[in-house]
């Protein structure tokens, strides 16, 4: 057996970052960006007004106060997207509204619930304004010639807007990694008909296809492979050559038909690895011509567990991100995470739910790496170092599959 460290930092040597894409805004999220984005024009790009009111000149409101208006002559009205095309002289204001120019001649607003309208003409100012009160000065957000966004910023939906907001429509991002996914094994059926003896229903793919998208990949369902060497050598060189990586599941175990392995070894340069954690034992990765191929293993626990812990790294590694691994955060154990001793580290399937100030993560029953149903209800793995587990109350670490937050 290898150290799970040792796997984890074979897979990542041999992922390296895709090349840069121009990416329009609306398929840009979660991507990496490339190059840092430097904004070419200041944001806001004019003074203007942040709320609906008056523009004035503020000496002339100065004696005004709830009770003792001071009347001032209204000389027009500018809406958001007018040009600011009326001057603010001696004892006149404007008439703004939010996100409006400010008016040459103007040097404060005063907000609309501090007026009263006498006249088509004429308004009552009830409060005395300091100048630039409630005006948004241009390059207030964002100056022209800063950068806004930096190299290597994994795009959230904020970037997104800062990007649009300084005119960057198609920012070079790292493409996001196109992933093909196969599973294997002549006993799978992945259509409704009836199962024959020996037969079962094919379950990986919809859960590692998933899986990969919510790890931020496009993952392509490649269907399923028989377990014949010349089926599955063609159906990884055809995977290989079109997808940026390659996942499969099935056929890296012990058995006489587990021939992922066999075929990925005569086709590519591979590592089949017995890895000190369980689930998911067996593993094999190799690079076929430059492509990554990630041999899980075929039990759906195992299959996702590995994923999780080398298929991630490595993809988000592809992608071009720095923050490799899924959260790793402490929990309190909510009940006892027991396991046994076999010198591994075992990743127990919990639910973890916020509770008094904390993260607390509770066992979702059976524990098998064929325990699919068990599974489905966790959002994450309890990683237990070899032992007897955590006792409960104790604290453990988790790796969080998806966020506890939401159902
Ligand atoms: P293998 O790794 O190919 O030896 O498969 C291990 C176990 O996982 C066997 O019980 C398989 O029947 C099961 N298995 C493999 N692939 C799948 C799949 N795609 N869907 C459901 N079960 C699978
Ligand atoms: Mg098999």
């Amino acid at each position: 057996m290898i150290p799970f460290a040792e796997a984890r930092r074979h897979v990542l040597d041999r992922c390296v970052p895709l090349a840069p894409v121009e990416r329009p805004l609306d398929d840009a999220l979660g991507c990496v960006l490339a190059t840092s984005a430097v904004a070419g024009e200041a944001v806001p790009p004019f003074a203007n007004s942040g709320m609906d009111g008056y523009a004035v000149r503020s000496v002339d409101v100065a004696d005004a106060a709830e009770g003792e208006p001071v009347r001032l002559r209204v000389a027009g009205t500018i809406a958001a997207g007018a040009p600011p095309d009326i001057e603010v002289t001696a004892g006149a204001a404007v008439r703004i509204m939010t996100g409006a120019p400010v008016p040459p001649g103007a040097d404060a607003i005063v907000m609309v619930e501090r007026s009263n309208r006498t006249g088509d003409h004429e308004v009552d100012i009830t409060q005395a304004v300091p100048v630039g009160l409630h005006i948004r000065a241009a390059g207030d957000d964002i100056a022209a010639g800063t950068e806004v966004v930096a190299a290597g910023t994994v795009l959230h939906p904020a970037h997104l807007g800062v990007l649009a907001s300084v005119g960057e429509r198609r920012p070079l991002v790292i493409a996001r990694p196109r992933v093909g996914v196969i599973s294997t094994g002549d006993e799978l059926v992945d259509d409704g008909r009836p199962l024959e003896p020996g037969q079962i229903r094919e379950s990986n793919r919809p859960t590692l296809v998933a899986a990969v998208r919510a790890y931020g990949c496009d993952a392509v369902d490649l269907g399923t492979v028989a377990d014949d060497r010349e089926a599955l050598a063609a159906a990884l060189e055809a995977a290989a050559a079109t997808y940026d990586a390659v996942v499969t599941s099935g056929g890296v175990s012990m058995g006489d038909f587990d021939l992922v392995k066999v075929v990925l070894d005569e086709l590519a340069d591979m590592a089949w690895m017995q890895i000190d954690i369980r689930p998911a034992k067996p593993f094999a990765f190799g690079v076929l011509g430059s492509t990554p191929v990630f041999g899980l293993p075929g039990n759906p626990v195992s299959s996702l567990v590995s994923l999780s812990l080398l298929g991630v790294p490595g993809l988000r590694r592809l992608a071009g991100r720095t923050d490799l691994d899924l959260p790793h955060v402490t929990a309190i154990a909510g009940a006892g995470l027991t396991r046994r001793p076999d010198g591994r580290t075992a990743y127990l399937r919990v639910r973890c739910r916020w509770a008094d100030g904390g993260l607390v993560a509770e066992p979702v029953g059976q524990q098998g790496s064929h325990h699919l149903a068990a599974t489905a209800a966790a959002n994450a793995l309890a990683v237990l170092p070899d032992g007897v587990g955590v006792a409960e109350g104790g604290h453990v670490t988790v790796v969080l599959l998806h966020s506890p937050f939401t159902p």
